[in-house]
């Protein structure tokens, strides 16, 4: 048995949104990882076993190393299906968020799920939602994965029977991804049940995570080679690493979408390192990754900085400086916190 931990009105609104609605649209996060494809799919999965039809829309496209995950191509892609799109969004009786807490982090669907007349359901685990946007939301920061909520969700619904062996690989790559492997945020005892509950739905965890972690192209492993020995500075003063990666690099490794997933956690495997930071070259903007051990708050960093936001160890925003510009303002950055990173 596993603690109550979603509130039980939480649970019969949420109930009751799903019973009385029958177009149901859900939606996650832009430049989607393991946690926002794994809750949104389970829930299609889970839908499907209680004869729901639901649409999973992803803003952009996904890595190639996840489109083994079941169900995915009978979802959108927004960037590619618009006008398919916009029409599922604005018929919706019920649009399902997971894995993201403000609207702007689903990019160009934005405004058509802003301004969609359906109502609207959160589940999320990211620090402070933004209001009046979600007419029901399950929002538990301390939970480790979006899709570990989704379990807690049907299963507090009355539906752990309806979790199919399909809806239980997407809830366990959730969690597995969200979680570094189970490397970090992982102590909960309860992780542990749920995973063995997922067992006994029929998952094969080994199969699961050799197609998440060993199934990269030889250009990306490297790509990350190169960036290892040639682009990682390190700031011992700062405990800090910091790998720039330019669209001249892109090219030159025949870059894909996911191809940079992970590399910023690599730095923190050196002994010392608690703060890395990965920029990434994306048109005119960096898309900027930053990572951290312990209690220094990487999401912090890019409220402040870098117009973002999320979890204290990982979090992600952009800048719209020069790469160059962006990499002087980041050492700026470093002394205002060297006390913290040195505690
Ligand atoms: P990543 O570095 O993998 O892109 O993102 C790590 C985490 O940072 C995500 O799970 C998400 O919580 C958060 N994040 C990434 N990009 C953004 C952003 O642009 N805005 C906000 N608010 N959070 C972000
Ligand atoms: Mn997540």
């Amino acid at each position: 048995m596993i603690s109550k931990i979603i509130a039980e009105d939480k649970i019969v609104k949420a109930k009751d949104l799903i019973y009385n609605a029958e177009k149901i649209v859900i939606l996650t996060h832009a430049s989607p990882d393991g946690d926002a494809i794994g809750s949104s799919l389970a829930l299609y999965h889970f839908f499907f076993s209680i004869d729901k039809e639901t649409t999973v829309i992803f803003p952009d496209g996904y890595p190639a190393y996840f489109s083994w995950f079941p169900g995915i191509n009978k979802s959108l892609i927004y960037n590619e299906q618009k006008e398919q799109a916009d029409a599922l969004l604005h018929d919706a009786e019920l649009i399902i968020c997971t894995d993201f807490n403000e609207p702007k982090r689903i990019g160009a669907m934005t405004n058509a799920f802003v301004n969609a007349p359906a109502k609207k359901l959160l589940i999320d685990h990211h620090p402070n939602p933004i209001d009046g946007i979600w007419d029901v939301s399950i929002s538990y920061p301390e939970i480790a994965s979006a899709s570990e909520i989704v379990f807690r969700l049907i299963c507090r619904m009355g539906y752990a029977a309806d979790i199919n062996k399909l809806c239980a690989e997407c809830i366990y790559t959730g969690m597995l991804t969200d979680t570094g492997r189970f490397s970090f945020n992982s102590n909960n005892t309860e992780i542990y049940i749920i995973i063995g509950e997922l067992i006994r739905k029929g998952i094969n965890k080994d199969d699961i995570y050799d197609k998440i972690y060993n199934t990269y192209s030889e250009n990306r492993m490297r790509l990350m080679g190169y960036l290892l020995a040639n682009k990682m500075r390190i700031f011992p003063e700062y405990k800090t690493a910091l790998i720039i990666l330019t669209e001249e690099e892109q090219e030159q490794f025949d870059f894909q979408i996911g191809d940079a997933e992970g590399f910023v956690n690599l730095p923190l495997s050196i002994k010392g390192i608690v703060f890395s930071a990965f920029f990434k070259q994306n048109n005119n903007k960096i898309k900027i990754s930053l990572r951290s051990k312990g209690s220094f708050p990487a999401n912090k960093i890019c409220e402040k900085y870098f117009n973002g936001g999320g979890h204290l160890n990982a979090a992600g925003g952009e800048s719209s400086f020069s790469l160059n510009e962006t990499e002087i303002l980041f050492e700026k950055i470093l002394p205002e916190y060297k006390e913290l990173l040195n505690k």
